[in-house]
């Protein structure tokens, strides 16, 4: 396994790679979910093709500069889990790489981008187009995968790899959680002992949700009255955002309707200083097709 912290080598790398190359873009302070992405593109890769992952802490998706401060920045335990997982080659670049002092251009999605974390975090998914058009212009992947964790994110990659024509497939990976049902996730460490304990009822209250839809309750409103009381029932949890949206173009839903459109129930609680986001399909057993 190599590591490359110069852009111009990995575009040149990235372009004569064998393929397919599969890119896994991560912020670094790698976990289990990170591994289960990785091990995931070395089998789509196959053992001819090329794993890529990026370690890029991206400043410009952090609107809030003390949560950049206080995000890990573990590279040695990063490259091993990269090493284990199956990866030929890590982008290493600094932030100066990247950002040359003199940037004036970057990337902005108009419409999906506007709701949920982007309407709590304003600026973040800017950051996040904008280098994720920069990645894919320097590593030149087949594929790229992207946690369901982030299903927003996930969303806009798929708009930008449409809108601006990358000849990219971006394929999705479902949330790795902890055996308490917990959606692992780098910021899971902030969190006290307690806060840790109570945080698992999240992923409870948004089963329950979907049990209830399965069960025939299909009003969106009743559904969100529910989940919203269980939510405030954790000890130490705030909820910035809980709705229900079709999950191809987070328009919130009023009903949710099986067998037509595919329904996801979407949150984002702040355990004291710790924000955490989750989401969970609610209509089940329909087929998914995305707009290309
Ligand atoms: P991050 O480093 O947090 O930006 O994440 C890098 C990639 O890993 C993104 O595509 C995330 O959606 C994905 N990811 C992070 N945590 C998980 C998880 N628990 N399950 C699945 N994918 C994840």
């Amino acid at each position: 396994m190599k590591v490359i912290e110069q852009v111009s080598l990995m575009q040149s790398i990235g372009k004569d790679a064998l393929r397919p190359l599969v890119f896994v873009p991560t912020m670094g302070a790698l976990h289990e979910g990170h591994a289960t992405l990785i091990r995931h593109a070395r089998k789509l890769a196959t053992q001819n093709g090329t794993v890529v992952v990026s370690i890029f802490l991206n400043p410009k998706q952090f609107n809030v500069t003390k949560d950049l401060e206080l995000y890990p920045r573990p590279f040695a335990a990063d490259q091993l889990l990269c090493q284990q997982a199956g990866t030929d080659l890590i982008f290493h670049p600094s932030v100066a790489a990247m950002y040359p002092s003199d940037t004036s251009i970057e990337i902005e999605e108009k419409d999906l981008s506007l709701s949920l974390c982007g309407a709590s975090r304003p600026g973040h998914f800017k950051g996040v187009v904008t280098v994720l058009t920069k990645l894919f212009n320097i590593v030149n992947p087949d594929q790229v995968l992207l946690g369901e964790k982030d299903w927003q994110q996930l969303t806009i990659a798929r708009r930008l790899v449409r809108d601006l024509n990358f000849p990219i497939e971006i394929i999705p990976h479902p949330t790795v959680r902890e055996s308490d049902g917990l959606a692992m996730s780098s910021r899971n460490a902030r969190l006290s002992p307690l806060e840790r304990i109570e945080a698992s009822k999240i992923y409870a209250a948004l089963k329950k949700t979907r049990a209830r839809t399965i069960e025939g309750e299909s009003d969106v409103s009743i559904l969100l009255a529910s989940t919203r009381r269980d939510l405030e029932a954790i000890s130490n949890a705030t909820i910035d955002y809980l709705e229900v949206v079709d999950e191809r173009t987070l328009i919130p839903l009023a009903k949710v309707l099986h067998g037509t459109t595919p329904a996801r129930l979407l949150v984002a609680v702040k355990m004291g200083e710790t924000r955490l986001i989750d989401n969970i399909r609610l209509a089940e057993k329909i087929s998914i097709n995305f707009p290309t």
